[in-house]
């Protein structure tokens, strides 16, 4: 066991809808993670195991509606600054 990890970190997940065009890029990288409803896409949670996936999919997303925020940190991982 590692003592110095601490607690697992968790993401804050969020998609402004009224910024996503509905590429369906974030819902074809993580679609456990993402779900197309009507015009936008959202986070099936807002809480969030860090994942690849999820990370690739903020990034991957052309217009940055999707927001990775570090919890306890605050650091935003996504969109790149
Ligand atoms: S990748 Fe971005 S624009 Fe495309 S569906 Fe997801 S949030 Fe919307």
């Amino acid at each position: 066991v590692n003592q110095d990890a601490g607690p697992p970190q968790r993401w804050r997940l969020a998609v402004d809808p009224d910024v996503c065009i509905s590429s369906g890029v974030c819902t074809g990288c993580a679609p456990d993670a993402f779900e197309l409803v009507g015009r936008a896409s959202r986070p099936l949670r807002s809480d969030v195991q860090p994942q690849d996936a999820i990370l690739d999919a903020a990034l991957a997303c052309p217009v940055e509606a999707i927001s990775v925020v570090e919890m306890g940190t605050g650091a935003v991982l996504a969109p790149e600054p």
